[in-house]
């Protein structure tokens, strides 16, 4: 399988990793958009978020989002703010076909997103 973030999470690629445990991990965006940009990814390999089809699969969501909201005050945005964003599939800017949450901030974010 040629699936990045299944590499990353074996393992098999390198990364720079910010929080890991046996459901989620937490890794720096190797092309940041923002001073702190943070990809908080399920081991699980799961396309898009319209690929969430069971119950487990969307519990996944609410861990995600708790690991972001985590990760964020470790470092040290929960005071001044920051974004956390989903694209899904090709018009939502996804690039990468394994779901993943982004944690951006350290900077003022800009309404609306591009
Ligand atoms: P998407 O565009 O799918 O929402 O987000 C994919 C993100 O993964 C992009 O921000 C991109 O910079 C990042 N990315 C792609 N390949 C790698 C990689 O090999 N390592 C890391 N750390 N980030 C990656
Ligand atoms: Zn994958």
């Amino acid at each position: 399988m040629e699936c990045i973030f299944c590499r990353i999470s074996e393992g098999k690629l390198p990364a720079d990793f910010v929080y890991k445990d046996g459901d989620v991990f937490a890794i720096r965006d190797a092309h940041p958009v923002a001073p702190t940009h943070i990809l908080i990814i399920p081991r699980k390999h799961v396309p898009s978020l319209a690929d969430l089809k069971s119950s487990d699969d969307r519990a996944l969501i609410s861990t995600l989002v708790s690991t972001a909201v985590e990760v964020a005050g470790k470092v040290s945005l929960a005071e001044r703010g920051y974004r956390l964003v989903w694209n899904c599939r090709a018009e939502g800017g996804q690039t990468v076909d394994h779901i993943h949450l982004h944690l951006l901030g350290g900077r003022q974010m800009k309404w609306p997103p591009g």
